[in-house]
């Protein structure tokens, strides 16, 4: 399913951790930064060779020349687009980290403002769709933050050129065939043909695949734009999905919980009743409601928090195959709702530290004239290169990683 497939080349958010990585915290990482010149094209004998190939077999597609000449009028090889593609890291943080990331203040007071905002489309959408406001709002920023980050790298170059490079050539022609369906359906001009520069589109950052199963025309103008300012088509499009996906209305996504001491092992379904009987209760007081079964996840370990998750936690999976994605986008939900944080708390990192260590680590490093950034918890470049720099003046081993004897040492 490409549904699936859309993680694994970095959509919205995994490619945001990523970013944020580099920008050391605070938010959805670094803020945009202008044209690249690595995202303009540049000449190559052998793309332009590859195009003319891939234009005849697009031809035998049904795709008209009109089409492919608007198409590829101004499009190119993007070095930038095979640089991105050579060098994502797979981020590996925590729960807590992408919670940080993902899910915190900022994040929930725009979702909050975005959703007060929008506030009778969204309910127009529900009463289609039947996925609720807070739902939509929360993919809506888990994707390109409430719409500020749509992406800007014109997408029939990027996939052409991803396409061309060859390492996951197939998938990618894919993609570019219905990108250039996309156009010649007429949803979208060519120079507004926009996304990441993996392809994933618009406010909901659908990769052109996906666009074709999914994407609607909500405000009935003949058009499916999920480009536009105006989110729309991209809000009812994210809830055409979910629903597709099997969204079952008036169901949570899960919710935290206490489980019993000593009680079930992590991955156990159980009926609610089963777990009620077993003395599982929700952390907010609510009652165990929902689907006839759930199952309990410890994502961080049995110290952490826990979680029942219900069927609509699949949908979540459906948008992006990640476990710690499915519980971002319910807790940021949740939170848009008026929640509160998770109520457990979770157990150090790796270097012994809690979150309030980190953070205080971060406000000393900066206070000490090591700017770390905004003091979230969440350790990004911009912190690991105050740490460095810090080593480095102190006379220390340069690790660039923190410890226990660091914060110690900055006193
Ligand atoms: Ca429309």
């Amino acid at each position: 399913m490409q549904a699936t497939r859309r993680h694994f080349i970095l959509g919205g958010t995994a490619m945001a951790l990523a970013g944020c990585a580099g920008g050391g915290g605070g938010g959805f990482g670094s803020a945009p930064t202008g044209p690249d010149p690595a995202m303009r094209p540049a000449p190559n004998p052998g793309y332009d060779r590859w195009v003319a190939a891939f234009r005849d077999r697009a031809a035998a597609r049904g795709i008209s020349g009109a089409t492919l000449s608007a198409a590829f009028h101004d499009a190119g090889y993007l070095p930038g687009v095979v640089e991105r593609d050579r060098n994502q890291t797979e981020t590996s943080r925590s729960l807590e980290d992408y919670l940080g990331i993902t899910a915190n203040p900022t994040k929930v007071r725009n979702g909050r403002a975005a959703l007060a905002q929008r506030r009778a489309l969204l309910a127009q959408i529900e009463a289609r769709y039947g996925v609720p406001a807070n739902v939509v709002t929360a993919i809506w920023g888990m994707e390109s933050n409430y719409g500020t980050r749509r992406g800007d790298v014109p997408v029939i170059s990027a996939t052409s050129t991803l396409a061309y490079d060859g390492r996951r050539g197939e998938f990618f022609e894919r993609q570019l065939m219905a990108a250039l369906k996309i156009l010649q359906r007429g949803d979208v001009s060519p120079d507004r043909l926009t996304g990441s520069w993996a392809g994933a589109m618009g406010h909901t950052q659908f990769i052109p695949t996906t666009f074709e199963a999914y994407a609607v025309d909500f405000d009935g103008d003949g058009r499916r734009d999920i480009w536009s300012d105006d989110p729309t088509d991209g809000l009812a499009s994210a809830a055409a999905y979910l629903s597709k996906s099997g969204w079952r209305r008036g169901e949570p996504w899960g919710y935290e919980v206490r489980p019993p001491a000593g009680g079930a092992a992590a991955g156990t379904t159980r009926t609610l009743s089963g777990w009620a009987a077993a003395g599982v209760t929700r952390t907010d007081g609510g009652r165990l409601s929902g689907g006839a079964s759930a199952r309990l996840i410890r994502p961080a370990g049995a110290t952490g928090p826990a979680f029942l998750i219900l069927p609509n936690f699949r949908v979540f999976l459906r948008y992006n195959n990640a476990e710690k994605y499915a519980i971002a986008a319910g807790h940021l939900s949740d939170r848009i709702a008026g929640a509160p944080e998770l109520s457990a708390s979770f157990p150090p990192d790796e270097y012994g530290l809690s979150i309030e260590d980190r953070r205080r680590l971060q406000e000393r490093l900066t206070a000490a004239g090591y700017d770390a950034g905004t003091p979230d918890g969440v350790l990004g470049k911009q912190t690991e290169a105050a740490i460095a720099a810090y080593q480095r003046a102190n006379g220390m081993a340069v690790t660039g990683q923190p410890s226990r004897g660091l914060l110690a040492h900055l006193g």
